[in-house]
């Protein structure tokens, strides 16, 4: 059944304003700036203040940079050899192609194929492939009595963090790791269905590769060696940083180099469709089983890499509001892998530019916000959420302070279909601002769109983009992003840290004519918009007990697939008190807002600014200090995707029944200060 179509929501004038200001020209002129330039992490200084010189310009009144000194690593280089044990060889290219078509795959200075916080060094021997690399994986190995011991990790891309795998090869002893991209992972629109290749069509192109951070995101972010304290100036101490980078060297490769040596574990080891792992998670789409090895094959590889103390950049922009102890903040990374960037970030970044440009044009008719904006450009997002990271530790009081919402849009546009996640306070707002915006000059809402694509579903945040330590902070926090379906709707492939994220991929194929990208702005400016205006905070805090519901009941299930029993009762109060004390906070704002009681209402913001600083677990979870908050965290094993209750659910799959007990009241008592801020 076809839903019928939403009328657009009727718009204020400065909702009209906001919409008509952002122009698709002017977006694809920022675009190209962007995506033709070295902004690599740490090399990008002028693009940093000239993101900050767009924003005064349009009259965003207080600019600046703000610099730490970080740890980052850069490629020298690299190689690979794989020797048959009949002695031939075959040597993958770890390049990808020169496009004529695309001036940015060709540019002089185009960066190599590596994963940043590589380790730097050679490895030799024979290998196994890993299936996705996450723990599941290697127990599927080991009761296959897969030799993993001295071994090289062949890992196909997908599912967790890609750091997560290396971790975890490092972690059964193995000495080197090569992640390949799989065209199963490509959907439908694939060459081997008939589709050409970028440049020519919309699959992929065989030679690219994805490049990529291979920190261990979920034990900390940010720069590795000042874990939780800023990294500024060049006498800053710095801690020991093997905890989250990898011991042993990394190299991303292409289907192309990949098929060769998966076909050389053909015969060795478990064929693929006999490991106990669900097959599609298993067998790809290369020409091979897919089987463990280990090979007969050996392959050698080396990776040098260039360790480095560097300066990075975060371009602010600040306007005051009216009330100084709220802020909302709108983030958006501008580092990228490689000379374009096109989607990652700079779809983004170009949405934000035309973000200062509309702001600047309502403080130009005498708006001004009722809370503080700011605007971030952060740097070296890619190797570790490291310029927000820091900027977080820099400022966490004022942050804690004021801070109503976190706003993030890293990739704005890659494809033409848009979603979000967020904290529960924020998914009412989130989902109503969708109704104001028409979708990419359509005859159809955003909200349409949306509900047609996800049926109404707002993710729930883990990590991967710089939301990450604002809401293990506290901080309500939304991401935003638009993506292509080359599944169910045979959207171009996007190629994901590659050359090919390119200017040209994206005017011809990601979005001609820049209307995602125009869509995608006009919906984060209304959102900051409201958020930095509305005088009742437009956060709603009853969904978060309606949403802790929801992960309680997934809770239970994870304790009744652990078949031991775990007494969650006092969770379980803690959550209904909760909810008692949220209705009464929503009753006081509506008794403030019918009597036009402006005093009233400031304390009801406050609650609802500060209930979620409630709970951030003092000491973070179980071995890793940085993810405080109870509800939510990094999934240990996935990184990207989340888990909830996460003190409790991960200890219980850990088989730790006394420390998941613990969590039980540590959960539950952070839940109890969150409701005690919201009580009346
Ligand atoms: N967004 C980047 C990635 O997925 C960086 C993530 C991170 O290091 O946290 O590779
Ligand atoms: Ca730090
Ligand atoms: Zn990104
Ligand atoms: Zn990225």
């Amino acid at each position: 059944v076809k839903r019928a179509l939403t009328q657009r929501a009727p718009l204020t004038a400065d909702e009209r304003l906001i919409i008509s200001s952002f122009d698709n020209n002017s977006i694809s002129d920022w675009s190209y700036y962007y995506t033709h330039g070295l902004h690599l992490a740490g090399r990008n200084e002028s693009q940093a203040q000239w993101t900050a010189d767009r924003w005064s310009e349009a009259g965003i009144p207080s600019t600046r940079l703000d610099t730490y000194n970080v740890f980052l690593d850069y490629p020298i280089n690299k190689s690979m050899i794989m020797t048959y044990a009949n002695g031939s060889v075959f040597t993958p290219a770890l390049v990808e192609d020169v496009l004529p078509e695309d001036d940015t795959s060709s540019y002089p200075n185009r960066i190599p194929t590596f994963h940043g916080y590589s380790f730097s060094g050679a490895a030799s021997g024979e290998f196994v492939y890993i299936g996705r690399g996450q723990q599941v994986d290697f127990d599927a190995l080991v009761s296959a009595g897969v030799d993993l011991e001295g071994k090289i990790a062949i890992s196909r891309y997908g599912g967790p963090f890609r750091g997560l795998k290396v971790k975890n090869a490092q972690a059964h002893g193995m000495v080197g790791a090569i992640l390949f991209t799989d065209p199963a992972d490509d959907g439908n629109v694939t060459v081997a269905n008939g589709y050409a290749a970028y440049p020519d069509g919309p699959a992929r192109n065989p030679t690219s590769v994805q490049r990529g951070s291979v920190q261990f995101l979920s034990t900390y972010p940010g720069d590795p060696t000042t874990p939780g304290y800023p990294s500024i100036g060049n006498n800053v101490s710095r801690a020991d940083k093997s905890a989250v980078v990898p011991q042993i060297p990394s190299i991303p490769i292409s289907l192309l180099d990949a098929q060769p040596i998966l076909a050389a574990l053909d015969g060795h080891g478990t064929p693929g469709r006999q490991v106990d792992r669900p097959t599609e998670d298993w067998v790809g789409g290369l020409n091979a089983t897919y089987s463990t090895g280990p090979s007969t094959a050996v392959i050698d590889m080396s990776n040098y890499m260039q360790d480095d103390y560097t300066d990075i950049w975060n371009a602010i922009g600040v306007i005051n509001g009216t009330s100084a102890d709220e802020t909302v903040i709108i983030g958006n990374h501008r580092d990228a892998w490689i000379i374009g960037g096109a989607a990652d970030p700079n779809s983004g970044t170009a949405i934000i530019v035309e973000l200062g440009r509309t702001l600047g044009k309502l403080l130009a008719t005498g708006w001004q916000p009722r809370r503080n904006i700011v605007l971030c450009s952060w740097d070296a997002e890619e190797y570790g959420l490291v310029g927000s990271t820091e900027w977080v530790e820099q400022y966490i009081p004022w942050i804690s302070g004021t801070v109503v919402s976190y706003l993030n849009i890293d990739v704005g546009a890659s494809g033409p279909h848009p979603g979000i996640s967020a904290t529960p306070e924020l998914h009412e707002i989130s989902i109503e601002m969708m109704k104001k915006v028409m979708w990419m000059g359509m005859n159809q809402t955003m909200y349409d769109v949306w509900m047609d694509d996800t049926e109404g579903e707002v993710g729930v945040l883990g990590s991967g983009s710089d939301y990450t330590a604002f809401l293990h902070n506290g901080i309500a926090s939304i991401d935003m992003g638009s993506d292509p379906d080359p599944v169910e709707h045979r959207d171009p492939i996007y190629h994901y840290h590659s050359n090919y994220d390119s200017y040209h991929w994206m005017s011809t194929y990601g979005d001609p004519g820049f209307l995602t990208h125009k869509s995608m702005g006009q919906y984060l400016t209304l959102l900051a918009y409201h958020i930095a205006s509305e005088p009742s905070l437009p956060l709603n805090v009853l969904n978060y007990a309606d949403q802790m519901d929801l992960y309680y009941t997934d809770l239970q299930e994870v304790i009744s697939e652990a078949n031991r029993s775990v007494d969650t009762s006092e969770l379980r109060q803690a959550i209904d008190t909760f909810r008692t004390q949220a209705q009464e906070a929503q009753a006081l704002e509506q008794q403030a807002m019918s009597m036009g009681d402006e005093a009233l209402l400031e304390v009801v913001n406050r609650k609802k600014r500060d209930f979620q600083r409630g709970f951030v677990s003092q000491g973070g979870l179980p071995g890793r200090e940085f993810y405080k908050h109870v509800v939510f965290a990094p999934g240990l094993d996935t990184g990207y995707a989340p888990v909830t209750f996460p003190g409790i659910t991960e200890q219980i799959e850990a088989g730790d029944f006394d420390l998941a007990e613990q969590w039980v009241e540590r959960t539950a008592a952070a839940i109890r200060v969150a409701g005690n801020i919201l009580r009346t």
